[in-house]
């Protein structure tokens, strides 16, 4: 029996896209080619493109004025790209975690960062509410999905500047509102498809306003005019992409994905709230994630949290192990997790209880 795969990213995908995938690494398109030996040129790849960009932008319902782009250099090279293109002087950055930390590293590169709050003094384990954007900044950048701590936007904020998300861990988990960002990024695999593709969402209108010289990689608008083709696109991830778009159309879309992905995390999390064992590192249950979901043990039982995560292992959990600054478990709940996983988890918990707790 196969393993319940709680894995962080990469990270679990639908059965179907790693099924077409594989097929299609051995005959593609009927072409008894392998997706890896044709041209990306050809017209059965150019085909996919085409529908993984189409797909992309219908699921998300994106107005038009936007485009989507299949990137390389995974969500850590927008990190300099963002402000490359968009940055003359000065942005604004919320840091909620290690990632939105390292995002607001690079732009100090190209000009003044403010960081508007941060709740690095305590581990990231709430969102900063309350601040103020300065009104001259180019944009404010923020990550909707905080993958290591477990926190999460979970709404499409209102702000009078330019909004830029890093959405690597939740894009896809709901609906969202693009009109009221300039720019939406993420590596694909946490929620989309294997690692080697970046997807960017970008409002045409908003480039070409900054004074420096791009180098023609970095430059948004380079991908805009190639359709993604202007280099050699990572053909193998975008094929799975679009399996995974074509499986989340036909389950009923983004909203039918929040609807499961909510009963998900509110199985676990009521476990968690519930079982003397366990408590969740997230205090404001409105801050909490429903992709990435981060527990401990409580101070009475700390010593038993090797013996639980061995316990579970042997259980068929897979990838829960907290990340290392925050210790204890992290269990991610993608889309592709069936709620079943999420009940086996349960069940250990229940199971170490009755073992443990007299
Ligand atoms: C995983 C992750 C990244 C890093 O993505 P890479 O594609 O490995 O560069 C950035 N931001 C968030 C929120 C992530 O979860």
């Amino acid at each position: 029996m196969k393993v319940h795969n709680f894995s962080a990213g990469p990270s679990i995908l639908p059965d179907v896209t790693v099924e077409n995938t594989a097929a299609a690494i051995k005959n593609f398109a009927g072409t008894t080619l392998s997706l890896m030996e044709v041209s990306h040129r050809s017209k059965e790849f150019v085909a996919v493109m085409d529908e993984a960009i189409a797909l992309f932008k219908e699921i998300l319902d994106i107005p038009t004025g936007y485009s989507v782009l299949f990137l390389g250099g995974g969500a850590s090279t927008q990190f300099c790209m963002i402000p490359y293109n968009f940055m003359n002087k000065k942005a604004a950055y919320l840091n909620t975690g290690a990632w939105a930390n390292k995002a607001q590293k690079e732009a100090k590169l190209f000009g003044e960062v403010v960081e508007v709050a941060s709740s690095k003094e305590t581990v990231y384990n709430y969102l900063p509410k309350g601040y103020e954007i300065p009104a001259d900044v180019d944009y404010f950048h923020i990550t909707t999905n905080n993958t290591i701590y477990g926190t999460e936007i979970k709404y499409d904020m209102d702000v009078n500047v330019p909004l830029i998300a890093d959405m690597s861990s939740d894009i896809f988990s709901r609906p969202v509102d693009v009109s009221k960002y300039a720019l939406i990024y993420g590596g694909a695999q946490k929620n989309l498809a294997p690692a080697g593709v970046t997807f960017v969402i970008v409002k045409d209108e908003l480039l070409g306003k900054v004074d420096r010289q791009i180098p023609t990689m970095l430059d948004y608008r380079t991908h805009i005019k190639g359709v993604s083709m202007f280099n050699t696109p990572p053909v193998v991830p975008v094929f799975a992409a679009l399996q995974t778009l074509r499986w989340i159309k036909e389950q009923g879309g983004v909203t039918a994905m929040q609807k499961m992905n909510e009963e998900k995390a509110a199985v676990l999390y009521n476990e968690i709230d519930r079982n003397p064992m366990f408590k969740g590192t997230i205090i404001n249950k409105e801050d909490r994630s429903i992709m990435n979901i981060c527990f401990v043990m409580t101070d009475e039982y700390k010593e038993l949290e090797k013996d639980f995560l061995e316990f579970a292992t042997s259980k068929g959990m897979s990838g829960i192990k907290g990340h290392r600054s925050v210790g204890g478990f992290r269990a991610s709940t993608y889309n592709a997790l069936p709620k079943s996983s999420v009940q086996a988890l349960v069940d250990c918990m229940k199971e170490f209880e009755t073992l443990h707790v007299k």
